[in-house]
């Protein structure tokens, strides 16, 4: 079998031109508002990368780049300056913060309507309870890509491998919400291998590169990449041992290309819906 590869890029390109003329035919320009507290050089990257794209589709998009030594109080001061001023419909406070913030305090002070990154938890609750909200961008770019390749979603059984806040558990949630018949599976879990085997379509936001190894997946099976490994000589690699695994699946995500370039095409998504929520 030579599987579907599915190409992210190309669905993370078509989104964002969507997005372009939706925005084009706006009277107003959606605010878009990253705070970056310190210098950490990867979010650095994530940041500008935000900052680009949201300017590129039209957005009104600023950086807040705050020292390594702010305060929680002072973070706090700033996000409720966002949430306040009328021009702002989307804030995003990079991760991780420095030792000395809490993310969980920052994040619930975020005002919910503003959230576009999903964290808040009011907005994983409406997740979890079926009402509408802002999701979080990657597992949110995952159902574009599966819809994008196709895949028959109602009453399949999917598998998430891993369950943290940003990821595994929205993607389970999302799942659920399209009719998937859901299984987490995560590091209690008795046997990975047993339970991914299970899966029409399997989603692996793990963090351990080359995990999912090709005896893991059944024949036919759609396999989402969200793992972004780097390793010690600079390469990039997923969760998944690509190879291996493309051998016999249906289709694939690869890394990178893959999930990656949905993250930043739905926080667009987000901020528009955002801003066409709170502008009526
Ligand atoms: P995380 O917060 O570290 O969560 C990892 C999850 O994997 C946890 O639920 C953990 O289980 C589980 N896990 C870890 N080791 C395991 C093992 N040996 N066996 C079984 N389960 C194991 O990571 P995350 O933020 O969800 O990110 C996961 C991956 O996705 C990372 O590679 C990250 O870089 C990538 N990512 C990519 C994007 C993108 O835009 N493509 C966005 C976000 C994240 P426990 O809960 O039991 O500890």
């Amino acid at each position: 079998m030579t599987a579907q590869i599915i190409d992210g890029k190309a669905v993370a390109a078509t989104l964002r031109q969507h997005i372009a003329a939706r925005t084009a035919a706006l009277g107003f320009r959606p605010g878009l508002r990253v705070v970056r507290v310190g210098e950490d050089p990867a979010s650095g990257v994530y940041v500008r990368n935000k900052d680009r794209a949201a300017k590129e589709v039209g957005f009104d998009s600023a950086t807040i780049a705050l020292p390594a030594s702010t305060t929680e109080d002072a973070l706090l001061a700033e996000v409720a300056r966002l949430n306040a001023d009328p021009a702002v419909d989307g804030i995003l406070v990079q991760l991780p913060l420095p030792p000395q913030i809490r993310a969980d305090r920052v994040i619930a002070a975020v005002a919910p309507e503003k959230d576009v990154d999903g964290f808040h938890p009011l907005n994983a609750g409406r997740l979890a309870s079926g009402q509408p909200g802002l999701v979080p961008c990657t597992p949110k770019g995952v159902m574009h890509l599966l819809r994008a390749a196709g895949a028959a979603l109602p009453g399949a059984r999917a598998v998430v491998l891993g369950r943290s806040n940003i990821v595994g558990r929205p993607m389970a949630q999302l799942l659920l919400a399209a009719d998937c018949t859901v299984t987490v599976v995560h590091s209690r879990t008795r046997d990975l291998p047993a339970e991914c085997r299970r899966a029409e379509i399997l989603v692996a936001a793990v963090g351990r590169a080359e995990m999912v190894r090709g005896d893991w997946v059944a024949e036919g099976a759609t396999v989402i990449d969200v793992g972004i490994n780097r390793l010690a000589d600079g390469r990039l690699m997923g969760d998944v041992a690509y190879a291996e695994v493309a051998a016999h699946c249906g289709a694939i995500t690869p890394v990178p290309g893959g999930v990656g370039p949905m993250t930043i095409a739905c926080l667009l998504e987000n901020t528009l819906d955002a801003a066409l929520a709170r502008r009526g």
